[in-house]
């Protein structure tokens, strides 16, 4: 592992992946690998997670696919450095914010949605111009084989390596130094990530989880509110990270919810769930007594069925859920959604307030009065209203939690700034020195009163401008003086 890593450190070290048109052909030839090699993709992570192709193809390749071409039609604007303000002292001078590669930086995915949770963070790990060790969830096996068959044959070999393994494995490779470390996955493992990456003092973007509250206000359009509820908590058996994992209503609602939400998992899935091709099974044993537990002593409003031999559990919803169960003290990560009832929106901002800060929250009301109370009265990673999981889809909007659910951002831009640094370049000549008189000792009181002038003074552009023309005026009188004209 070591040597893997001292590999990429070293093909870092060489600057090839820095010049943008080598940034750009390697994320062309990730495309050209996503696209030539989708069959193969499409059957790894389907055999993986038991899901359907057409499935696999618009929640995971379609976000890679679109988030190259973002990057490629962007990255020669990114890169570029940006001009700084200058002060009266540097106005001769340029200053500028470069980014710049960090070095070599590790990603380490999670296996509920195993492509695009690794491929999405490298797109913007390679735009930055670092270098990069994958490490696929072991969890999905065939797609973490198949990452670390086709991306050597399609990237250079050196500067982007996948290391397979599990717990031990990922234990090993913590140990390394790495610039910066990208994980998406638990809240408890991103500690153990955390406190390994301290080590070497290497930052972190944590894509963590937690409990995503779904506030259903009683002015709202239930029927809609709960096609789209149905949608986004069952996709993928309800193993999303920003699943709405519980409903905060008011108690006169519940039953509605449960009634719509049945009909549309009819529509949705058919009368026999098992048989749709578009519903999930839960990843592993594990998850799968740990999500059945989850139903103990609650009452099922709906669904509640499950078939351990192929880790069927059915879309399910739980009523009058008390907030100290089980069910409500740890993500869920699986069909189930609770309904806790509460009295009003006043109530529903305290219960979640009470809690950790989620990845997500979903509001549903008609009345823009009180969804902006609830903005303002709450804190999440993001905000979504009257849907769900559609801002996940949004470039522009940067991806990631806050507190518990995690730290840092990416997607867009916001991949490209979290994988670089910004540098900030102030680039003097080495005339003008009786500028510097004022700053260099003895000092005086004229030398204070002349440096508050340079710098506090805040100075319009216009005032600027005089200034640099009263300057040239100086100049070209002195020049005429000299008798150069
Ligand atoms: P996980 O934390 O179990 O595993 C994630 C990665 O960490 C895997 O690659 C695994 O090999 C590694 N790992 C596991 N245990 C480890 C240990 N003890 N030491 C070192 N490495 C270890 O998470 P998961 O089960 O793969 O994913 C589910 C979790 O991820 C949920 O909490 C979900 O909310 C969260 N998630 C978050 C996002 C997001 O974008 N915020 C996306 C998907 C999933």
């Amino acid at each position: 592992m070591e040597r893997e890593v001292q590999r990429a450190r070293i093909a870092f070290g060489s600057g090839r992946s820095r010049p943008l048109r080598f940034r750009l052909q390697q994320l062309e030839a990730l495309r050209r690998m996503v696209q030539e090699r989708e069959k193969d993709i499409l059957a790894a992570i389907a055999s993986d997670l038991c899901k359907s192709e057409f499935n696999v193809y618009s929640q995971e390749v379609i976000t890679v696919l679109g988030e190259i071409d973002l990057v490629l039609e962007n990255l020669p604007e990114w890169v570029t450095a940006k001009p700084a303000k200058k002060n009266l002292f540097t106005m001769m001078d340029e200053a500028y914010v470069q980014p710049e590669p960090l070095g070599v930086v590790l990603i380490i995915g999670a296996w509920n949605y195993p492509f695009v949770l690794t491929i999405h963070p490298l797109i913007g790990a390679i735009a930055a111009g670092n270098a990069v060790i994958i490490k696929p969830s072991e969890l999905c096996e065939n797609t973490a084989k198949i990452l670390s068959k086709l991306l050597p044959q399609y990237l250079d070999q050196d500067l982007y390596i996948v290391i397979n393994g599990g717990v031990e494995e990922t234990t090993e490779l913590l140990k390394q130094r790495f610039d910066h470390i990208l994980f998406t996955g638990s809240t408890s493992v991103g500690k153990i990530v955390m406190e390994a990456a301290a080590k070497h003092l290497t930052p972190v973007t944590l894509e963590l989880g937690g409990k995503n509250p779904c506030y259903i206000d009683k002015d709202c359009d239930l029927d809609v509110a709960c096609r789209r509820i149905a949608w986004g908590k069952y996709m993928n058996c309800g193993q999303i990270c920003i699943a709405p994992d519980y409903i905060l209503c008011e108690p006169s609602l519940q039953n509605q919810i449960v009634q719509k939400i049945k009909e549309n998992v009819k529509e949705f899935y058919g009368e026999n769930v098992k048989e749709s091709p578009d519903y999930e099974r839960i990843i592993n044993l594990r998850h799968f007594k740990r999500i059945i537990s989850l139903l103990e002593g609650q009452k099922i409003a709906f669904g509640g069925e499950t078939d351990e031999a192929t880790r069927y559990i059915a879309p399910t919803i739980l009523t009058d859920v008390n907030p100290e169960t089980k069910v409500m003290q740890e993500e869920i990560f699986g069909p189930i959604l609770p309904i806790v009832p509460v009295k009003n929106a006043d109530e529903a901002i305290k219960f979640i307030n009470e809690r950790e800060k989620a990845l997500t929250f979903y509001v549903f009301s008609h009345n823009k009065k009180l969804v902006k109370q609830m903005i303002d009265g709450t804190s999440s990673g993001a905000v979504t209203v009257n849907d769900v999981i559609m801002h996940f889809t949004l470039s522009s909007l940067p991806f990631g939690g806050v507190g518990s659910s995690g730290m840092g951002t990416y997607h867009g831009k916001y991949s490209f700034d979290t994988f670089s640094h910004q540098r900030s370049c102030l680039l003097k000549s080495l005339k003008m020195e009786g500028v510097n008189k004022l700053r260099y000792p003895p000092n005086s009181q004229s030398k204070v009163d002349w440096a508050k002038f340079f710098l506090l003074k805040r100075i319009s552009k216009r005032t600027l401008s005089l200034l640099f023309l009263a300057f040239l005026g100086i100049v070209a009188a002195v020049l005429v003086k000299a008798g150069y004209y």
